[in-house]
């Protein structure tokens, strides 16, 4: 058995892979909890190869393992923007401390790195060979940037200490252990329907995004993991939809008395967003196979079931 460690195993994503890995490893979980939530791990601790340890990624750990999976960071606007020095020394800090662990134990690492590292993107759609438009002093720029510094970091450690790596361009991605209030597109929408209050379009709704079920991710990063491929691949779901189709789509599956409210958009909000996944597709055999339609079942039947 294999001991893995991920951080930010008490999030969204980091919960979800905790699940999947438990069944054949020892797993390590790893969050201070800023995000992530122990109720998305309660039902793992009593399994005796999971534990939990309450800890920051800012700070240096020891702990011998064969495996890294570094989601620690929190992924929505709203979140990453409250504490914008706190994002920036998560990915940053974060990751020379994994990548400090990684090397002494030998140990192969994998990064969540984010579709936001092309930033307002000129191209479209977005394939790994682009280095991006990212604006450097925004409200965004915390973890895009900090983001874009941490690749950096996996890449020069790989050449210069021949650490294994793996970098994820992990595309916009909703699903089950979300928080109610992550901020996110999808997860705001669903509440605001299910809760009958005003579905929040933030600008004219025209802009895009492509998304991806959770569990079609879990497959991906796990194959990412068992590849040998060390150069950054996009993973996400590349059918596209404007914000507006989006609330629509979400309105029609529940029975709501919500109505759409315009609001202004964020700056550096980008336009539009979607992967070209043609090298996941032919170097990982991966592609999603949960269609929007489907995966946004589970996830209402998911926030049915936690909201209060
Ligand atoms: N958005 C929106 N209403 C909301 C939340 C988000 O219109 O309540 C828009 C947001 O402005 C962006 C898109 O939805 O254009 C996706 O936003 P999200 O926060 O999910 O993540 P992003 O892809 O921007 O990182």
């Amino acid at each position: 058995m294999k001991t893995i460690l991920i951080t930010g195993g008490a999030g969204f994503i980091g919960s979800n892979l905790c699940k999947r890995l438990i069944k054949d490893n020892i797993v390590i979980c790893l969050d201070n909890l800023s995000t992530g939530d122990m109720t998305n791990i309660m039902p793992l601790l009593e399994n005796p190869n999971f534990k939990f340890i309450e800890h920051d990624i800012i700070n240096p750990i020891d702990i011998e393992i064969d495996e890294i999976y570094n989601l620690a960071c929190p992924a929505s606007p709203v979140h990453y923007q409250k504490d914008s020095l706190q994002t920036l020394k998560t990915c940053v800090f974060g990751i020379y401390n994994l990548l400090e662990l990684a090397k002494k134990y030998n140990a192969k690492i994998l990064q969540s790195s984010t579709s936001e590292v092309y930033g307002n993107p000129l191209i479209h759609p977005q394939n790994e060979d682009y280095f991006g438009n990212v604006n450097i002093n925004g409200p965004r720029s915390c973890y895009d940037e900090g983001k874009r510094c941490a690749e950096t970091f996996m890449s020069d450690y790989h050449k210069q200490y021949d650490v294994n790596i793996k970098i994820a361009r992990i595309f916009n991605t909703y699903g089950k252990n979300m928080r109610q209030d992550d901020g996110r597109v999808i997860s705001n929408f669903i509440v605001q329907a299910l809760s009958n209050k005003e579905i929040t379009i933030y600008g004219d709704g025209s802009q895009t995004r492509s998304y991806c079920y959770i569990d079609d991710l879990i497959d991906g990063l796990i194959k990412l993991m068992e590849s040998n491929i060390s150069t950054p691949i996009n993973l996400g779901n590349p059918f596209e939809y404007s914000i507006l189709k989006t609330a629509e789509i979400i309105m029609s599956k529940i029975e709501t008395k919500s109505q759409i409210v315009f609001k202004k958009l964020p700056q550096d909000d980008p336009i539009k967003r979607k992967p070209d996944i043609t090298k996941a597709k032919k170097e990982l055999i991966w592609e999603p196979k949960i269609s929007l339609n489907e995966g946004l079942d589970k996830t209402i039947a998911y926030f049915k079931e936690i909201i209060q």
